[in-house]
This record gives C-alpha cells, sequence and structure tokens, in this order.
C-alpha cells in the first residue's frame, strides 16, 4: 500500500448508488445524500429504502431460501463460492478500504487491516466450516434412532452500524449463508458504500439471486420495517443498546423473531503497578482508546491505574495520546482519522463538557480540531479525577475521550470494573501470572484481553455480557444464531 496508489483512488467518482435485490440493483424512490466526514464534501446518494422496498427484499430472500438454490446446495459447491468472494475481497482490498474510509473516515492503516482484510478471513472461516459440522446420534434404545441435525433458520435480517461496515457485514453475512440461510442486510446511513461494492464481488463471485438482498436508507423507517417484518425469522444487530431495546420491542409487536445483539460497552483497561513495562501499557492503552477516533465498540474507554504508579503512568499516557497525529484518514502518515459524523463529533463534544461540570479534570484535548478541512476531526481526550458515580464512567462516549480512574488495591479494581451496566471488554496489565487469572474470572466481560488491548481474531467469538448484548459474533458458536437444532426419532 503506498500514498500514490491511495491518492488515485481518493477521486473517484462515485456513482449514485442502488439497492440490490433479488440479484439485481434496483432503483430506490428516495435518496438520502452521502458527505464525507473527512472534509465535508458530497460524495453520492443512497437509497433510502421504504417499506415496500424492504418487503421486496424480504420476498426476495424467501423465494430463494424456499427453493432451495442455496440452502439445498451442495456444502462443496457453497464453499468453492464463498471462497472466491474472499479471493474477490483481496483482490479489490484496497478499492474497498479507500471507498470506506471516505465514507466513515477511519485511518486507512487500520481500515486495510480491519475491512477487507478481517471480511476476507471471515469469508474463508466459514466457508470451511461449512462441510465440518457433523449432526448427532442420540444414545436410545435398540429400537428407536435419534437424529440431531442442524438446520438453517430461513431470512435472516442484519443491521449493522457505521464504524467497521465490512468487519461487521461480514461476522453476519458469512456464518448466516455458511448455514444455509438467505439474508436482507441493511448497513448504516452513512456508512453503505463499501457494503455495497462487497455486494456487487460477492454476485460476481457466484452467490445466486435473492441470497444477499441489501437495503440502505433510515434506521427508523427501513430498520423498523425489518424489525416488525413478519417473515423475517432472526434478526441479528450491531449497535446501540437504544435501538437494541427497539428491535426486542419490534420482535414482540410482530413474529417473536430471534433477536441477537451486539451492542456497546464502557470497557475497563486495568494497570497494575506490577505491570512489566509501564511505557509499553501507556501505549497500548492509548491505542486501545484512541484507535479509529474511539469509534470501536470494545475501546478501553475507563483507564484504571494503580495509585502507586498514577503519575508515572498518565505522564507516559498523555505524552503518547498527543503525540498522536490526527488529520485527513487518506494520508498514511496520520495515527487516527475523522470521527464518522458531525452529529457524533457534536455528541463527543457534548459528553466533554458534562465531564467538565461533573468535576472530572481534563489533561489534554476536549476540543474539535482541523476545522478548515471542513471535516470532523477530534482531539484526543483524557480526563483524570473520574469517579464512578459520573456519567464519564458509566455513559458510552463512542468517540476519543478516556476517563482515567485510580484505585488501591485488586479488590478495589474488580468492584470498579464491574460498576457498569456494559459487559464487552477489559484489559489487564500486570507481570503477575496468578493475578492475570483472576483478574480474567473475576471481570464481567466477553473478553479479557492481557498485556495486549485488542486483536482477538475469527477464531474466537465476541460475547457482550450483561447490558452489552447476548450471542456471539466470530467463531464456530456464532453459527448457532443461524441454525435450528431439528431431530428425527425413528421407530425401527
Ligand atoms: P446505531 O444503533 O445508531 O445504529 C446501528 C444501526 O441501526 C444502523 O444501521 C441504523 O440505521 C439502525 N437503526 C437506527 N435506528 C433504528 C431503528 N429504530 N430500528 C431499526 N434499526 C435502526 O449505532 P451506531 O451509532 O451505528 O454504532 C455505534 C454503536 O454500535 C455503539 O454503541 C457501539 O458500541 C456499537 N457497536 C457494537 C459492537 C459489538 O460488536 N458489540 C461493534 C461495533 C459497534
Amino acid at each position: 500500500m503506498d500514498q500514490s496508489q491511495i491518492d488515485l483512488l481518493r477521486v473517484r467518482q462515485i456513482a449514485p448508488q442502488s439497492h440490490f435485490i433479488d440479484g439485481r440493483w434496483q432503483a430506490p424512490r428516495e435518496v438520502l445524500e452521502v458527505t464525507s466526514p473527512i472534509d465535508g464534501k458530497s460524495l453520492t446518494t443512497i437509497g433510502r429504502a421504504d417499506h415496500d422496498e424492504v418487503d421486496q427484499a424480504v420476498a426476495a430472500a424467501r423465494k430463494s431460501f424456499d427453493d432451495g438454490r442455496w440452502s439445498r446446495m451442495p456444502p462443496a459447491a457453497r464453499k468453492k463460492i464463498m471462497h472466491r468472494i474472499a479471493d474477490l475481497i483481496e483482490a479489490h482490498a484496497l478499492e474497498l478500504a479507500v471507498l470506506g474510509v471516505r465514507d466513515n473516515g477511519t485511518e486507512i492503516g487500520m481500515a486495510i487491516k480491519a475491512e477487507p482484510g478481517s471480511a476476507a478471513g471471515t469469508f474463508r472461516f466459514y466457508a470451511e466450516a461449512i462441510d465440518k459440522v457433523y449432526g448427532e446420534v442420540a444414545p436410545t434404545a435398540d429400537n428407536v434412532l435419534g437424529l440431531i441435525q442442524k438446520e438453517p433458520i430461513g431470512v435472516v435480517g442484519a443491521i449493522i452500524p457505521w464504524n467497521f461496515p465490512l468487519m461487521i457485514g461480514a461476522w453476519k453475512l458469512a456464518p448466516a449463508i455458511a448455514a444455509g440461510n438467505s439474508i436482507v442486510l441493511k448497513p448504516a446511513e452513512v456508512a453503505s458504500l463499501s457494503w455495497l461494492r462487497l455486494t456487487e464481488l460477492c454476485a460476481e463471485a457466484g452467490l445466486p439471486d435473492g441470497v444477499l438482498n441489501v437495503v440502505t436508507g433510515k434506521g427508523t423507517v427501513a430498520g423498523e420495517a425489518m424489525g416488525l417484518h413478519k417473515d423475517i425469522d432472526v434478526l441479528v444487530f450491531t449497535g446501540s443498546g437504544f435501538v437494541g431495546r427497539k428491535l426486542l420491542e419490534y420482535s414482540a409487536r410482530s413474529n417473536l423473531k430471534r433477536v441477537y445483539l451486539e451492542l456497546g460497552g464502557k470497557s475497563p483497561n486495568v494497570i497494575f503497578d506490577d505491570a512489566k513495562d509501564i511505557e509499553a501499557a501507556a501505549i497500548g492503552s492509548v491505542n486501545g482508546i484512541f484507535r479509529n477516533s474511539g469509534q470501536v465498540c470494545v475501546a478501553g474507554s475507563r483507564i484504571l491505574v494503580q495509585r502507586s504508579i498514577k503519575d508515572q503512568f498518565l505522564e507516559a499516557f498523555v505524552r503518547h495520546a498527543e503525540a498522536l497525529n490526527v488529520g485527513d484518514p487518506l494520508n498514511l502518515t496520520n495515527d487516527v482519522g475523522a470521527v464518522t459524523s458531525s452529529t457524533q463529533l457534536a455528541q463527543n463534544l457534548g459528553h466533554v463538557d458534562k465531564a467538565k461540570n461533573e468535576g472530572a479534570t481534563l489533561l489534554t484535548g476536549g476540543d474539535q480540531i482541523n476545522q478548515a478541512s471542513g471535516g470532523n476531526y477530534m482531539a484526543p481526550t483524557v480526563f483524570s479525577d473520574v469517579s464512578s458515580t459520573m456519567s464519564l464512567a458509566q455513559e458510552e462516549v463512542f468517540g476519543p475521550v478516556a476517563a482515567v480512574m485510580d484505585f488501591e488495591d485488586e479488590a478495589q479494581a474488580v468492584a470498579i470494573a464491574n460498576d457498569s451496566d456494559y459487559g464487552l471488554a477489559a484489559g489487564v496489565w500486570t507481570a503477575d501470572l496468578s493475578r492475570a487469572h483472576r483478574m480474567v474470572r473475576s471481570i464481567r466481560s466477553g473478553v479479557v484481553h492481557v498485556n495486549c488491548y485488542g486483536g482477538p481474531d475469527v477464531t474466537v467469538p465476541l460475547t457482550g455480557f450483561k447490558q452489552s448484548g447476548n450471542g456471539s459474533d466470530k467463531s464456530m458458536y456464532a453459527l448457532d444464531k443461524y441454525t435450528d437444532l431439528k431431530t428425527a426419532w425413528i421407530q425401527l
């Protein structure tokens, strides 16, 4: 990847976008303007799907599922198509990454790995899983045969957020189609472009018509129509708790569709005074909160530091935060890109004001920067003297804002770490192996990173505890969301 290749791709014209229904691009009835967070300029338009367009997408998915064109295709043939999708993603990796960055502002160095890189890996993982999931024979009496097998559920609805559309979309689409389902997917209105390009690649790879349908537009219209649709069997979602609650209501008001939610976090990152290298802990913690402008669900946004090393750690943490280059996400020399939308930026600044009013100490940042660019940029922001009763310790900012809290001993660290409605991720920095294991056991979250922050690949599940969600993305466990258990009881 070099700057000249990126610069060629960043100026490409982007045609007005359509919905993808039953294997064809369908011009939308209404459109939404897409502006780039890099400079605030208009990029193109996407469709603003209405109830009728969602109906058409669901009908196409249903037809393709019921006639077995995919659900009953031999596993080896489905596997080949999924590998071809991965091949095409890899062949178009930089194009996909740059398109996505123009839409959502993630720094390109991170986007290339986290978006096409992890999406391709996810398709390969589930392509290989297709012909490795066996049924079971129950331990019955001799005159009976009890068979237990997994079946696809039918039509999956997937609603995804804007922070990593390709990665998170692949976490839904790949296991859903590996299990034989058809799907209707709605990307976020501020990050649909790279997903639409990936959809084109899926068709080119030979995914049959109607198996993947994509509608774009407003969550409150298209997303609601999916949530209430009686012919969607399971709804998988990544996004905020606010919308997650609505989806549970839609399910209750419609067909009791299963709803799986991957929601937000306020993840504790705990630094003990016996950490092997305080400087390394500071660098890891800076990356754990500020990459992608803090728009990472597992971001370590609560930094818990043992009091005996507070000053030493804070000096290093603030120094490394201030050393980050924030700016044009398509410039390879920048470490951090743009905040995805002006709405999100305004919300971040609102959280800063609230933290100041509640008595937290602002050590660095707190402002919008690079305003002349016309884009949405925010300085990495660090507050210390944060207590668990403050909103900054409890509410997810989803921006580049770290809340530093201090503790005396391990018991207090655990108590503060668990004092949250969320339970998505955590970090622990210590050289004491026993302490590391005790912390892994004690912290109520889906993942605990030890002496690092971030990085788990598709082989391990991502699971939310408490109000961070239910069910898992990634790994073989994700297949449970997309399969029903069928039994046969056969008298011999
Ligand atoms: P969001 O909840 O605002 O939007 C997510 C999706 O829901 C979008 O596609 C949106 O159009 C749609 N939506 C909005 N209103 C809807 C409605 N009434 N009915 C149906 N759909 C609706 O979230 P966001 O701002 O795009 O993403 C940020 C959130 O996602 C953060 O809370 C973050 O922590 C979370 N997240 C979680 C994970 C995870 O794996 N747990 C990963 C990434 C992001």
